[in-house]
């Protein structure tokens, strides 16, 4: 089994998907250099992108062309200015062409990327077909957008290559090994995770990529928190996210992250209020992922909310401030609840519907909130469970193919539902539980399987068809 570090299931890119827009700007950078590699630039006449099943069905709501035009640009989702993307996108369909290495190379995107939505690849639901025209002839390569940004090619099937890495402290394949591994060490799960990721990156770099992780979370919480208006997109969205704050942070647009925090905190909210602020976060979050703002994959983007919306809640409501200790442990813990789910079902909601994207963050969040809650580890991966439990079999159905309607809403569910699991959990003896995550998790994996395509991010069942909403798609 590959081995999957923490800090691959957390990426920092901009929105609305991993899979249909993070995955295929990494497919069309590495096809770009794959390219390179065997042809000079001045031999490429022109490039042709072939959007297979979900990709194809999907890939204009979620923003798959996009995605492929600014990797020919050049650009990088890590660190691209979202204020940019239009007039990139702008400037390449009146140009008509991109620099690559030193040539220009004609780039179409109204006829070099094809939405194929009658094929789909049989061994993935995200395919791209990627062709390079050169002066030996075509050049075709297909590539798997696996889901939360990752990617594989054809020949290398399609689960995720074993990265070079040395094998860690502790192998974690399934929950039971993390008990296992708590059982030998007295560990918490935390700490645990936190060996292995020691025998890959050092403690300062763990620490600086988890608060550097949490920063861009606060930031998508504050821009979201503040930005007003409809979504793109054509379903005349409007964002929900500052009025559902204003009576509580009544100076919402002009607080920074650490005055709302400050803000809120003060406030002492009724139940009620609490409910509000939590999903206020995780809506903020997700409006911006819709509008292609910078969020963290986490473990996707249409589910990037759930996460900062709970470690807000931890923020807002203990009786202490966060600390960055804290925050280091939560995000370990969910993390590694991600990658079990990675390694054993899917993250990807063209394989698996939303359980895989909203089902999953929310468990990762339960776990990581009932770590920093101090419960057992047995209680922790009961959290773990009892969030996922109460997400099996639900579907992908995005209108019009957009991240907006249901997904939005989702994550502030999922936020809610990982908040109680954990609460549940604390309370709970974990010896008596009848469901264990592993369980859970092979549970998840055979509804995917099992799941009609209809509802696995294809926009051609539930509620996409109810609302009667369609987008203009070239077809090959
Ligand atoms: S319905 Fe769920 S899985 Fe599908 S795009 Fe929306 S958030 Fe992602």
């Amino acid at each position: 089994m590959p081995t999957i570090s923490v800090f691959d299931m957390f990426k920092v890119g901009i929105g609305p998907s991993s899979s249909h827009t993070l995955g295929p700007w990494r497919i069309a950078q590495r096809f770009l250099r794959e390219t390179l590699e065997r042809h000079p630039a001045h031999s490429i006449k022109g490039f042709r992108y072939e959007l297979l099943g979900s990709l194809a069905l999907t890939g204009n709501g979620h923003a798959t062309d996009k995605a492929l035009c600014l990797a020919m640009l050049s650009e990088d989702p890590e660190t691209i200015e979202p204020a940019i993307v239009d007039d990139l996108l702008h400037a390449l369909n009146a140009s008509r062409s991109v620099h690559i290495g030193s040539a220009r190379v004609p780039f179409d995107p109204a006829t070099d990327i094809v939405f194929c939505k009658n094929e789909r690849h049989p061994a993935h639901a995200n395919a791209i077909r990627c062709t390079a025209r050169t002066a030996a002839g075509d050049a075709t390569q297909t590539y798997f957008s696996l889901g939360g940004g990752f990617i594989a090619r054809e020949d290398e099937g399609t689960q995720d290559q074993p990265q070079d890495r040395p094998l860690p402290t502790h192998p974690i394949h399934h929950a039971q090994d993390l008990l296992n591994a708590h059982v030998r060490t007295n560990e918490p799960i935390s700490q645990i995770v936190r060996q292995n990721e020691l025998c890959w990156r050092d403690a300062e770099t763990i620490r600086r990529e988890s608060l550097r992780l949490w920063d861009v979370m606060r930031q998508s919480v504050r821009r979201g928190c503040r930005n007003d208006g409809i979504l793109p997109g054509g379903l005349e969205v409007h964002r929900r996210a500052p009025a559902l704050l204003r009576d509580i942070v009544p100076d919402i647009e002009r607080e920074d992250i650490d005055r709302l925090v400050h803000t809120v905190r003060r406030a002492e909210p009724a139940f009620e209020d609490l409910l509000r602020c939590v999903s206020c976060f995780a809506i903020a979050v997700n409006e911006e992922n819709a509008a292609m703002g910078r969020v963290v994959t986490a473990p996707t983007n249409g589910a990037a909310g759930v996460i900062p919306a709970v470690l807000m809640y931890r923020a807002c409501f203990a009786p202490d401030p966060i600390s960055d200790e804290e925050i280091e442990r939560f995000l370990l813990t969910a993390g590694q609840i991600g990658a079990l789910f990675k390694q054993n079902a899917t993250i990807s909601a063209a394989m698996g519907g939303c359980q895989a994207e909203i089902g999953v963050s929310s468990a990762m969040a339960a776990a990581g909130l009932a770590e920093l809650r101090g419960a057992t580890p047995a209680q922790v991966l009961m959290a773990a469970e009892i969030a996922m439990e109460h997400h099996l079999g639900m579907t992908c159905d995005p209108v019009a193919g957009l991240v907006q309607i249901p997904c939005i809403e989702r994550n502030a569910m999922g936020a809610v539902k990982a908040i109680a699991a954990c609460t549940i959990a604390e309370q709970s003896d974990p010896t008596q539980a009848r469901v264990s995550l592993d369980e859970v998790i092979a549970a998840m994996w055979e509804t995917a399987v099992e799941m009609n395509e209809r509802y696995k991010e294809t926009s051609l069942g539930g509620l996409a068809v109810k609302l009667n909403v369609t987008v203009g798609l070239a077809e090959c």
